[in-house]
Parts: C-alpha cells; structure tokens; sequence
C-alpha cells in the first residue's frame, strides 16, 4: 500500500473519522466511506483542507 499523504493517520485499519475497525486497509476503507455518509463528508473535508494548505502555502 503506497499512499502519498500528510495526515497522520494512526493506524491504517482504523477509520480516522469514526474510529471504526477497516477489514482491509486501503480498499477496505473505500468500502467504507460508500458505506458512512458521515466519514465519506468527513473525508471529503480533509482532503479540501490539505488542498487548501498547499494553496495556501503556494500563494502565501
Ligand atoms: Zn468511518
């Protein structure tokens, strides 16, 4: 599993927003986002804040 990212992600067979265990790291949690509203708005919220801090940093 190779993921380019900034956050800390505790633990990658956890769910960072809800905290729930992940059957698969990776595809597991893709699953899991189609299956929790909350942690797929959740997700989607993080990952605009750390497109946000890059362009921030660019024009900054
Ligand atoms: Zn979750």
């Amino acid at each position: 599993m190779s993921v380019n990212t900034t956050t800390n992600w505790a633990d990658p067979a956890t769910c960072p927003f809800c905290g729930g265990d992940l059957p698969d790291p990776g595809a597991g949690f893709v699953d899991h986002l189609g299956e929790s509203p909350d942690c797929e708005s959740g997700f989607e919220v993080w990952r605009e804040n750390v497109a946000g801090d890059v362009a921030g940093e660019w024009s900054g």
